[in-house]
């Protein structure tokens, strides 16, 4: 049966022990197979005792204290649009009938499609930061103030979309991590946005807020920046 290939089964032949093969069907009739191999034993080389924390927000995907910025996948959002609009029509057709049923697996097929696309952004992301960092601190949930769901973009549903994500996000950084010896710190996500980084001062800021000005010490850095640098300040602390 001739497969198409998603990355090359890792090590070289002559060493690569096939453990497993997992056979999926999905819903949407595609198949999927999963080899599982297991390669000898070689721990990456550590990068070097460097540390990083990333704020995981709404107006990017990401932001980092080293300033690196990961934008919302542009073509998660599309394909969630698109999925919305099958989902509808589909709501439409009458139940039982052949045209609801064929409507039910295109559905399912656009649900894999968007699936897909944000596990390919997210393996990409978290990749990133395992092959670059030994330290990674996160928030180990994102309760960002209710007001900042009210964001015309993001509400509703896309904020769940969002929210699905940003865990997916931490499981992927979490498993990466194990695997290459690095760690991940998750920290207590209070006042992460509100507090100023460099002397503790606490204020509110609203969502359009796009900058973090301290009216105590002055210091003025990106908003998702001072968030992201308290996130690494809280994982060193403890
Ligand atoms: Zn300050």
């Amino acid at each position: 049966m001739p497969i198409e290939l998603s990355r090359p089964v890792p090590g070289r032949i002559k060493q690569i022990v096939i453990k497993q093969i997992v056979i999926k069907h999905t819903p949407a009739h595609q198949w999927f197979v999963a080899i599982i191999s297991e390669t000898p034993d070689t721990p990456e080389p550590t990068t070097g005792t460097r540390a990083v924390g990333i704020d995981l927000n709404l107006e990017n995907f990401s932001t980092d204290t080293e300033g690196k910025v990961f934008p919302h996948p542009h073509n998660v959002r599309k394909a969630a649009k698109r999925l919305r609009r099958a989902q509808r029509r589909m709501s439409k057709k009458v139940l039982g009938s052949r045209n609801r049923r064929k409507q039910r697996i295109r559905v399912a097929r656009i649900h894999e499609a968007v699936e897909n696309r944000r596990n390919d952004f997210l393996h990409t992301w978290s990749r990133y930061y395992v092959d670059h960092y030994d330290l990674i601190a996160l928030e180990h949930l994102n309760i960002k103030p209710m007001v900042e769901s009210l964001d015309a973009k993001l509400r509703g549903r896309s904020r769940s979309i969002l929210d699905a994500a940003w865990y997916k996000a931490r499981e992927f950084i979490r498993y990466k991590a194990a695997n290459a010896g690095r760690y991940v710190h998750l920290v207590d996500p209070a006042y992460t946005t509100q507090d100023c980084f460099l002397c503790g001062h606490r204020e509110k800021k609203d969502l359009a807020q796009r900058t973090h000005y301290c009216p105590v010490c002055g210091y003025t850095v990106p908003r998702d920046l001072n968030a992201a640098q308290n996130i690494l300040k809280r994982a060193a602390v403890g």
